[in-house]
């Protein structure tokens, strides 16, 4: 059989010509693909809104030679709380970016990657406030790094190797982790990490998107945007493609 069927997130598209675009996504047993989406541009065409970013659809694909065209698709999640409200549309925009940067196609972890992002995109979803919205941000990048292999060091210096307790250390996007002061007279890094904000960044990355521990409860906005912008800097320093997003959500 020359067709296969799987979940999967829009991420992106590209016109293709008048009346088609590929579609980007991230699939739960591929990882990665592309698809033709025949006629989608025209009024009356049967894939329609299906093929809007952020909707999560069940489809099926002819196998091509050169791409894979969709011939079905069957809406499984559309986010609908997301596309009335811009934080929500700007932080969704830029978590399925972060899987069109970080996500491989065959991903052996596509699964994992999946649903860390359909579970985000939901509970951005269903935010009721910015701070909800970041947490979820938060607990996604940090997850996200992790799967794919850039998990960040937040216990250990990685200089010495001694734990680092309730002392203030130093966070390096380069080195993916944090040093000891003591270490750090030789290195010099001027971002410093409080170690609170490292504990709640542990909790962040052991948690999981529903639990609401004590760090959900406490944080506010001001925590979660600097932990927001760490990861973030983090990120961009370990993607091999730049960020159109975090562009955007400068200049807003
Ligand atoms: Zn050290």
């Amino acid at each position: 059989m020359n067709n296969f069927v799987t979940d999967a997130i829009n991420l992106k598209s590209y016109n293709l010509s008048e009346s088609d675009k590929i579609i980007v996504m991230y699939s739960k047993d591929k990882g990665l693909i592309r698809g033709v989406a025949k006629g989608v541009k025209k009024p009356k065409s049967k894939l329609g809104a299906r093929m809007d970013l952020l909707v999560a659809n069940k489809l099926m694909l002819y196998k091509g030679k050169n791409l894979d065209r969709i011939c079905q698709a069957e809406a499984l999640n559309t986010f609908n709380k997301t596309r009335q409200d811009m934080d929500k549309i700007f932080y969704s925009m830029y978590i399925t970016e972060v899987v069109n940067n970080f996500g491989i196609e065959d991903d052996p972890c596509s699964k994992e990657v999946y649903e860390l992002l359909y579970k985000g995109l939901q509970k951005i979803s269903e935010s009721e406030s910015k701070v909800e919205i970041l947490l979820a941000v938060i607990k996604f990048q940090l997850k996200m790094m992790q799967i794919s292999g850039f998990g960040i060091e937040f216990e250990t210096c990685l200089c010495c190797g001694n734990r680092v307790k309730d002392e203030n250390m130093y966070f390096s996007s380069k080195l993916g982790g944090i040093l000891c002061g003591h270490c750090n007279e030789n290195y010099n890094l001027p971002v410093m990490l409080h170690y609170k904000l490292r504990d709640f960044l542990v909790a962040m990355l052991q948690f999981d998107y529903d639990y609401k521990s004590d760090y959900d409860e406490k944080a506010n906005e001001k925590v979660c945007t600097v932990c927001f912008e760490l990861l973030k800097d983090y990120i961009n320093g370990h993607s091999s493609k730049s960020f159109r997003t975090t562009d955007i959500l400068q200049e807003v």
